[in-house]
């Protein structure tokens, strides 16, 4: 077994991956971990942004867990080069690691769309916890705040800015919202259900230049928002924007490592890359996918968290493969709930869709056979069946349970999903499965805390 275990990149895969490791192993091994940032996790950035949690929540492990944990750090330093012939990475300083075994996870970026002016101040992303702060420095009540892309993660920070009394306008390039998350009724449904809680959206519209707006000296610089010539409406003016137009896998430093690369470190079913003793996880990884076959990026938390699992446990020596990944999008917006889950874009697939005329509710089902593949589903917040037929939907897809004449009965009542998730008999097909053999543990009973 690997007594020299590198983990490079400290985020959601890198952590899991080094606790998986702590709970697996027979033996003490050597654990190090190069991250360019302290190890804390981005999806609570959202709770961060509206106060709701402190700094010192968003941390995933701080140096004093990680001396406990028996974990080498070089916090702060980013690897530059692999050769994995060598088995060495060297980093921005010049230090050079040797490895048994190595894992990438170092995640993606924010990119900005190539504007005029959008490196300008009071022009922000939104994925580290560094751009965070600078989004927070910004709103105050009453600001005005323009996020430039109508994706997944503007979809997030939404709620945290409308609480920190900001006016909001978001401007998207295509013809509608969520062009990646839900299809065109969907996004319907969730466009006028936002404007009705006083966002302003704009689709369809491309901005051409951010520009400052002279005002009183030593006040902050406001914005103008330009947009290319047909686009609806004139400029818009704007306290804050924040670019979401984007990520990028953080790859170049591997450029010349001979490591195969796609869009994504191409791994096997042991998260292998063609170094095999390099492994790869999280947003950086093109792994398994459950529902579609092949291998897929699926640049979401659940993949990084069970990609560190699955790396973690075949480092520790044990031989896991991983089933796949499930591509699961979930967010709530002014108390709706917008989901998608598998293959809900798939043109080629059966559909079963339904509306409620009484309210903002919306569902689509698609299938192979009598198999659910994927699936869509908007509805309000408060009304509990919303919420049970997230899970029950994203259970079905991600089983594949064949459902027989049940699929027939969700044509006849499409908002009753219960009854066909427990004839397909899903919750006993779920039970047992787990990530890397064995039911998770409870705190206490692992070598860290878990
Ligand atoms: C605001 C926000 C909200 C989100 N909400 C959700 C959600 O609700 N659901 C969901 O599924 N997903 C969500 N995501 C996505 C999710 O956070 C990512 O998919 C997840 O963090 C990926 O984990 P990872 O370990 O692959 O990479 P990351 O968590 O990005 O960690 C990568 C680490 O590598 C480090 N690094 C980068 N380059 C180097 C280098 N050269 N050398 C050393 N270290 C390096 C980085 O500093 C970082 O510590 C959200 C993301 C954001 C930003």
């Amino acid at each position: 077994m690997a007594a020299r275990h590198l983990i490079i990149g400290g985020g959601t895969a890198g952590i899991n991956a080094i606790r998986t490791i702590r709970e697996e192993e027979r033996e003490r091994s050597e654990i190090t971990l190069v991250s360019a940032e302290r190890p804390y996790s981005r999806m609570v950035l959202p709770y961060f942004l509206d106060r709701s949690i402190a700094e010192s929540h968003v941390y995933t492990a701080t140096p004093r867990i990680l001396a406990e944990w028996g974990v080498k750090s070089h916090v702060g330093r980013r690897a530059t080069s692999l050769d994995p012939k060598g088995n060495v990475v060297t980093l921005d300083d010049g230090t050079k690691l040797e490895y048994d075994d190595c894992m990438i996870a170092t995640g993606s970026s924010a990119v900005r769309a190539p504007v005029a002016g959008a490196d300008g101040a009071n022009v922000h992303s939104f994925w580290t916890l560094d751009e965070a702060k600078g989004v927070i420095a910004g709103i105050a009540p009453g600001s005005h705040v323009v996020m430039v892309g109508a994706g997944f993660i503007s979809f997030t920070i939404l709620n945290s800015i409308l609480s920190l009394g900001a006016k909001l306008t978001i401007v998207e390039i295509a013809p509608r919202i969520l062009p990646r998350m839900v299809d065109g009724p969907g996004a319907e449904l969730v466009e006028k259900w936002l404007e009705k809680h006083g966002v302003t959206i704009r689709t369809g519209a491309t901005v051409s230049a951010i520009e400052d707006v002279k005002g009183k000296p030593g006040t902050p610089a406001r914005k103008r928002i330009k947009f290319a010539r047909g686009a609806k409406g004139g400029d818009i003016i704007a306290d804050v924007v924040i670019m979401a137009t984007g990520i990028k896998t953080n790859l170049d430093w591997l450029k010349d490592s001979g490591l195969r690369i796609d869009r994504g470190i191409v791994v096997d079913s042991h998260l292998r890359s063609n170094a095999p003793n390099v492994y790869a996880a999280g947003d950086v990884a093109q792994g398994p996918d459950l529902i579609a076959g092949g291998t897929s990026i699926h640049a979401i938390e659940p993949t990084a968290q069970e990609h560190g699992r699955v790396v973690g446990a075949n480092m520790a020596g044990k031989d896991v493969q991983y089933r796949g990944s499930v591509i699961i999008n979930i967010v709530e917006v002014c108390h709706l709930d917008v989901a998608s889950f598998g293959a809900w874009d798939d043109t080629t697939a059966e559909v079963i869709s339904a509306s409620r005329p009484d309210r903002p509710a919306y569902r689509k089902m698609l299938f192979r056979g009598d198999r659910m593949t994927g699936a869509i589903i908007l509805g309000p917040s408060s009304d509990i069946w919303t919420t049970n037929d997230v899970g029950m939907l994203k259970g079905l897809v991600q089983t594949g349970q064949p459902l027989g004449q049940f699929k027939e009965r969700l044509r006849q009542q499409p908002f009753d999903v219960k009854t066909a998730f427990i004839a397909a008999k899903t919750t006993a097909r779920l039970l047992p499965e787990t990530v890397v053999g064995r039911p998770s543990k409870a705190p206490g009973d692992t070598p860290v805390a878990v």
